[in-house]
C-alpha cells in the first residue's frame, strides 16, 4: 500500500472521492503509522447541533490539504504512513452505545500501537477515547486541551455526559493527570465564580486569552510547559478560536484566538510521546464559508507534525 495523498496534478483538487488529506481509505487493521478517522456524533450538545456532519465536511475541505510544511521544511506524508480509516460507528440517539463503540474502535486502533487523530463530533466524544487510551497505556495521560470553555461543568438537565463535562470526567475517572494538563484559549463569561473551583482544586493550568495577549507571542510561547514521556493527548475544540475565524461551532464565544496564534502554539509545543489527538465541535451548517472546517483541517495538519 502506498500511503501518499492523491496528486493534485493528476487528479485536480476538486475531483476524486473525499478522504482526509486525499489519503487512501484503508481498513482499521492495515499497516499505517497514523490513522485519521471521524466520530460523527453530536448527541452531547447543549446548544447548536450539527457536529455529526464535521467528518464529511473536513474530508471535503481536505482537498486543499497540501503536504509540505513551510516552517518545518518537511513533508510529513513522505516520512510516515498516514491513512483515512473511515468513521467510528455511532448510534445517533443513544450515547451509551455510542461511547461503547468509540472505546472499542479506538482500542482496535491501539492494538498495534498505532497513533491516531479523530474528527468529532461534539466534545462529549473525547471521554471514551481517553478511556481507551488509559486502558492501553496503564497510566493517566497528559492532556493539552484547546477550548474557550473549561469543560469541567456539572451535569446538565440531570445528564452527566454532555459536551461541557468531558474534562471533569477525565480527571474524576483518573484518565488524565490534572498536574500534567493545560487548557488553552479559555475565556468567559462563565456561569459564576464557582465554575473555576474544579480547575483550582485540581491544580489544572488554565491559559486565558489575556494570558497570551498580555505579552508578545514569542514571550508567551516560552511559557508553554515542557512535556515528559507521559503518554500525551491533544483535544482541540475549534471554539478556542474567535468566532471570526471559526463561526461554525456549537457554542461560539467572542474574544478568542486567531488561527495564526494557534499555528504558532502548535509549532512551539514539544511532546516526546504524543499518542493521539482530536478536533471537535465543528458544525458545518453554521459555517457557510467553510473557514471553520478549514481551520480544523489546519489544526490536524499541525498536530500530525507533533508525532
Ligand atoms: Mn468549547
Ligand atoms: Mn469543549
Amino acid at each position: 500500500m502506498d500511503y501518499k495523498p492523491l496528486n493534485g496534478r493528476e487528479f485536480p483538487r476538486f475531483s476524486a472521492i473525499k478522504t482526509f488529506f486525499r489519503l487512501p481509505h484503508v481498513p482499521i487493521d492495515s499497516d499505517y503509522d497514523i490513522g485519521i478517522f471521524g466520530i460523527p456524533y453530536d448527541g452531547g450538545v447543549s446548544y447548536r447541533p450539527g457536529a455529526r456532519f464535521a467528518p464529511a465536511k473536513v474530508r471535503e475541505i481536505s482537498s486543499l490539504g497540501r503536504g509540505f510544511h513551510m516552517s518545518r521544511q518537511e513533508n510529513f506524508f513522505e516520512k510516515f504512513k498516514v491513512a483515512d480509516i473511515g468513521d467510528c460507528p455511532t448510534v445517533p440517539i443513544d450515547q451509551i452505545q455510542t461511547y461503547e463503540r468509540i472505546e472499542k474502535f479506538v482500542s482496535e486502533v491501539l492494538v498495534h500501537n498505532k497513533k491516531f487523530l479523530s474528527v468529532g463530533g461534539d466534545h462529549s466524544t473525547t471521554l471514551p477515547v481517553l478511556r481507551a487510551l488509559r486502558k492501553k497505556y496503564g497510566q493517566p495521560l497528559a492532556l493539552i486541551h484547546f477550548d474557550a470553555h473549561l469543560d469541567t461543568y456539572p451535569a446538565a438537565w440531570g445528564c452527566e455526559y454532555h459536551h461541557g463535562a468531558f474534562a471533569r470526567h477525565a480527571v474524576e475517572e483518573g484518565l488524565v493527570d490534572p498536574k500534567k494538563m493545560i487548557q488553552i484559549g479559555i475565556r468567559g463569561p462563565l456561569a459564576g465564580q464557582e465554575d473555576l473551583a474544579f480547575v483550582q482544586k485540581h491544580g489544572i493550568r488554565v491559559v486565558t486569552v489575556d494570558d497570551i495577549r498580555n505579552q508578545s507571542l514569542p514571550e508567551f510561547l516560552k511559557t508553554l510547559p515542557v512535556f515528559d514521556q507521559t503518554p500525551t493527548y491533544i483535544s482541540y475544540d475549534i471554539d478556542n478560536l474567535d468566532p471570526a475565524y471559526a463561526p461554525g461551532t456549537g457554542t461560539p464565544v467572542p474574544g478568542g484566538l486567531t488561527t495564526y496564534e494557534v499555528q504558532r502554539i502548535f509549532r512551539a509545543l514539544r511532546i516526546p510521546n504524543l499518542v493521539g489527538g482530536d478536533v471537535v465541535e465543528i458544525s458545518p451548517a453554521y459555517d457557510p464559508s467553510e473557514i471553520t472546517a478549514l481551520a480544523g483541517m489546519d489544526a490536524l495538519f499541525e498536530m500530525l507534525h507533533l508525532f
